[in-house]
């Protein structure tokens, strides 16, 4: 089966560099499934889950925004931060959706308050679907 490379940079590291069969990300329009000899493209990422598939494995990571560029000689995703679910520590990430929703509740809709926290609220719940429901699966 053919392969791409991919990687996933953070702010603070490489998080990935591997060949892999296929990424799925959801951008800015939707689902995007990538293959091999992909057009070039970039576009954002939503905060969600990135689905990798490597010799018929799957690995998931929670992307928390940025984007994607599909280059001809690799895939890149540059995202705001990214976890694999192990490395998801879940107390961290209630506390973060508990003080997000204090906040959504607190603030009004049109402060910047309001967004900030609802990014908030939606990188935690990343963490927390990602953790739920990948971890046990690998
Ligand atoms: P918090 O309010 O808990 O800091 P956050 O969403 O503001 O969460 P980010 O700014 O997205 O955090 O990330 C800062 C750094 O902390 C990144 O390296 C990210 O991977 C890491 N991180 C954030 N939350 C978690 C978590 N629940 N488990 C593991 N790493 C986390």
């Amino acid at each position: 089966m053919s392969t791409f490379m991919l990687e996933i940079v953070t702010p603070e590291r490489k998080l990935y560099e591997q060949e892999v069969n296929m990424v799925s990300v959801k951008g800015a329009e939707g689902e995007l499934g990538i293959l091999p000899h992909h057009i070039p493209l970039v576009t954002p990422l939503r905060i969600a889950p990135v689905v990798i598939k490597k010799d018929g494995k799957q690995t998931v990571v929670a992307v928390n925004g940025g984007f994607i560029e599909v280059r001809k000689d690799k895939v890149v995703i540059l995202a705001e931060s990214a976890e694999f679910p192990e490395d998801i520590d879940v107390e961290r990430a209630r506390a973060a959706k508990e003080r997000a929703e204090a906040r959504l509740k607190a603030a009004k809709k049109d402060e910047i308050d309001f967004r900030r926290a609802e990014l908030s609220l939606q990188r935690a719940m990343n963490r927390l679907n990602v953790k739920t429901a990948y971890d046990v699966i690998g």
